[in-house]
């Protein structure tokens, strides 16, 4: 785990600018929730934060380290997307190994670290399956795990559970949870759903048309809402 600071960073395409100075402190450990309305900024600020994107403007530091000028597999970060981006040609298993692979790490430590990992993630029995012939919950799962072998410090998701139905979405919350305390990882999860992050955050991050409404525990975002963005957003039904 890592803390991870985000300094009046903001973000242009073009003459456009869609982040307009946001600023969060993260510390070790924590799990932070961001979230907003579609379109508010969320996904473009996450992948920053796996530079996957430049920062147009401000820094981004990862264990006191400012990475703004690091490519994404340089900052020990790991990224689990909503349309989990599995390889369709290869198993579960070569999934999951796949960039222990091309770290050029020997065979037999691949194999054992993914057995590893599937056994956390209770996917031990699929690993020689295609991502076709996979659950929605089980893909879920394997592009978690394929995240999770590399032991990065930190974790981000964008909105995972999105393509899940509903009842699925509420046990994979709390798997998600179990492994960040597992795996005591710093993790910045986004979703566009206000129930689920209430119920994941140790603190929440309320983003709205490029800017940071809010920050605070969910209690703290119920009680005292900031502003009438604020209370509107959280009050509202998922
Ligand atoms: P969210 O994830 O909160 O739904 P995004 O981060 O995807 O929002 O988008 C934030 C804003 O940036 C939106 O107005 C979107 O249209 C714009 N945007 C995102 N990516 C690009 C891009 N590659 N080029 C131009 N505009 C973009
Ligand atoms: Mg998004």
């Amino acid at each position: 785990m890592a803390p991870l600071t985000i300094n009046d960073v903001r973000k242009s395409y073009g003459a456009l600018e869609v982040l307009h100075g946001v600023n969060i402190d993260i510390t070790d450990g924590e799990f932070v929730v961001l979230v907003g309305p579609s379109g508010c900024g969320k996904s473009t600020l996450l992948r920053m934060l796996a530079g996957l994107e430049d920062i147009s403007a401000g820094e981004v530091s990862i264990g006191g380290r400012v990475v703004n000028a690091l490519q994404p597999k340089e900052r020990d970060i790991a990224m689990v997307f909503q349309s989990y981006a599995l390889y369709p040609h290869m198993t579960v298993e070569q999934n999951m190994g796949f960039s222990l692979k091309l770290a050029r790490a020997p065979k037999q430590d691949v194999r054992d670290r993914v057995l590893d990992v599937a056994k956390t993630l209770n996917l031990e029995d699929y690993l020689q399956r295609y991502p076709r012939q996979l659950s929605g919950g089980q893909r879920q799962r394997v592009a978690m795990g394929r995240a999770m072998v590399r032991n990065p410090e930190v974790f981000l998701f964008d909105e995972p559970l999105s393509n899940l139905d509903a009842k699925l979405r509420v046990k994979m919350r709390s798997e998600i949870k179990q492994n960040h305390h597992r795996l005591k990882t710093t993790t910045v999860y986004v979703t566009h759903d206000q129930v689920e992050a209430m119920t994941m955050a140790d603190k929440i991050v309320v983003m709205n048309a490029g800017r940071v409404e809010q920050v605070g525990s969910p209690l703290e975002l119920y009680d005292r809402p900031a502003n009438i963005f604020v209370a509107g957003f959280i009050g509202s039904p998922a």
